[in-house]
């Protein structure tokens, strides 16, 4: 059994990648085996069509970790961000309009269409949010303790955060916890009146969940897409030049730089355990390959479920895992056009403002819920919800001159269909649905198009290795973060299996493509070598 590596990482996904730099870094033989013929991921880009590179599934970035940008030396390999600005514009039935600007004063004057109460209180709740914010960012880079079988460094850890908790104040903490627990139609009714500024505010909170705005939990995701930024801003996305998955390529070059092997198309069938020792993995040609630690990029399921034998884990840690949550309602739609959508309630000659933002298709907040209703019932939504993005509108190196890209991301479509299944045909009768209700706002779309990639969440799970479509990777809701995520007990990115870590979003702080998982596991990693 010649042990070739240090360590072995199963998946090129750009946290997978995060940890090969950093151990690459720190002097470790690194291999990682990605079984798609392309790095990153969900954090991807793939030319679908001739000259049309597209983010097939993650197509904006803003909670990417500084540090690690920086460690890395992200700008040296490519990485180069376009902030989002405005940042979001929804057009309403009744032809109105808002624009979310960076700039507050004129993100205010636009509220005030709508309401001057919501215009007045509008920075309060931006202070609010980012106050809290700024809390949950400090627990991203740390290892959360474990709360079962505690040791007292954990105890000592659990009483950092308590006492940093402490700190927040009463107001704050009050809050913290509303929107750990709340619905996001709750925490929102709470504050405005408007139910157009309402209804923007609240896809943040159901962007990539299973739940609609009136489902507990949903406020905190509201507060997980504020956290980060994009070029210093905070709270702001943006367009990656050469899409998504130039961020995984330039960590993959990182990592490349100080001596990392990467191989793509090695499919990984199994990790071999040996006296409850993780040793190395079979390839799916039957290849095997040994290292010191094996480290799996893989959700925490397929991992657990797939990879390795069920003789190796106890059986209630594997019905932990079974049980772990991890369900998909979003289906990715990439337009190519031949020109831009031509807004009723904005209309411009050529590039304009909508086009350099988030375009929302979701009247009030009473839709959102009916579109989830329909996925909760198993069907794909009659009315579904959508957030619109052209990356050409900033980016020029990923379509031909004059022509664009859109990326559609269409809520809601359960992974799991009552009496149906994602067949070609259901995925076009979606779609068909998202143009219609994109159409009644811009009403040039199908004249234009070109080409249209569907990806149902069924798609994710089959090619992108997602399973249950979830694009987090597993649930987010606060049963399933920080100490408990993936398991209470777990969540130190060490496993069951002695020499086995995850490094994925299903660990903490969970998904997004922002490379803390990558990174912390890394740290823990590194621990161990030393230890
Ligand atoms: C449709 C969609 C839209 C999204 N939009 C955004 C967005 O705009 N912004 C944002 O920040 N986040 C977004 N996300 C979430 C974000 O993309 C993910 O949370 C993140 O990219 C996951 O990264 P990861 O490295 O943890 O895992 P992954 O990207 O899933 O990487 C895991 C890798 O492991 C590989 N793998 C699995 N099994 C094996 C095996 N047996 N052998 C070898 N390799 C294996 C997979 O092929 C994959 O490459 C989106 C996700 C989806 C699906």
């Amino acid at each position: 059994m010649p042990i070739t590596y240090d360590a072995i990482i199963i998946g090129g996904g750009h946290n997978g990648l995060v940890t090969a730099a950093y151990l690459a870094r720190a002097g470790k033989k690194v291999l990682v085996l990605e079984r798609r013929a392309v790095l990153g991921g969900a954090c991807v880009t793939e030319e679908v069509w001739p000259g049309f590179k597209v983010s097939s599934l993650s197509y904006l970035c803003s909670l990417m970790q500084p540090r690690i940008i920086q460690e890395l030396e992200l700008a040296r390999y490519g990485y180069h961000i376009y902030p989002k600005d405005p940042s979001f514009f929804t057009a309403f039935p009744d032809g109105r309009h808002m624009f979310f600007f960076q700039d507050q004063k004129k993100t205010l004057e636009q509220i005030a269409k709508f309401s001057k109460r919501d215009a007045e209180y509008f920075s309060r709740y931006e202070a609010e949010l980012e106050h809290l914010a700024e809390w949950v960012e400090s627990l991203l880079l740390e290892t959360p303790p474990n709360i079962v079988q505690r040791k007292v460094s954990d105890l000592i850890a659990l009483g950092k955060i308590g006492l940093r908790t402490a700190k927040l104040g009463d107001a704050n903490l009050v809050r913290m916890v509303k929107i750990m627990t709340q619905s996001v139609r709750d925490f929102l009714d709470e504050r405005f009146e408007s139910e157009e500024i309402k209804t923007t505010l609240a896809t943040d909170g159901v962007i990539g969940t299973n739940g609609g705005p009136s489902t507990p939990g949903t406020a905190y995701i509201l507060l997980h897409h504020i956290m980060g930024g994009a070029a210093g801003a905070r709270g702001l996305w943006g367009f990656i030049r050469g899409g998504m998955g130039a961020i995984s390529q330039s960590i993959a070059a990182s990592a490349q730089a100080h001596g990392a092997s990467i191989r793509t198309e090695a499919d990984v069938q199994k990790i071999i355990v040996k006296d409850g020792k993780a040793t190395g993995v079979v390839l799916h040609d039957g290849e095997e390959i040994y290292a010191k630690r094996i480290i799996s990029n893989a959700d925490p399921k397929r991992t657990f479920l797939h990879l390795v034998e069920a003789q190796q884990l106890a059986p209630e840690f594997r019905s932990q895992i079974t049980n772990f949550k991890s369900h998909g309602s979003a289906v990715k739609i990439n337009l190519a056009l031949d020109g831009l959508p031509n807004f009723t309630a904005f209309p411009t000659e050529g590039l304009g403002l909508p086009h350099k933002t988030t375009m929302h298709v979701c009247p009030s907040m009473d839709y959102i819920d009916r579109a989830w209703d329909d996925a909760a019932e198993g069907r794909p939504a009659t009315n579904p919800m959508l957030e619109c993005t052209i990356p050409t509108a900033y980016d020029d190196s990923i379509a031909p001159p004059g022509k664009h890209i859109m990326c559609i991301f269409a809520q809601f479509a359960p992974y799991k269909l009552k009496n149906a299944e994602w067949t070609n045909e259901l995925k076009d009768q979606f779609a068909d649905r998202c143009l219609d209700a994109l159409a009644e706002y811009a009403p040039n779309i199908r004249d234009i198009m070109l080409h249209r990639q569907v990806i149902s969440p069924f798609d994710m799970e089959r090619e992108y290795g997602l399973t249950g479509g979830s694009i987090f990777h597993g649930d987010m809701g606060l049963d399933q973060l920080f100490f408990m995520r993936p398991v209470a007990g777990w969540a130190k990115f060490r496993t069951p299996v002695q020499n086995l870590y995850l490094c994925g979003s299903g660990t903490h702080p969970g998904g997004g493509v922002m490379g803390a998982p990558g990174f912390n596991a890394a740290r823990e990693i590194l621990k161990d070598f030393s230890g």
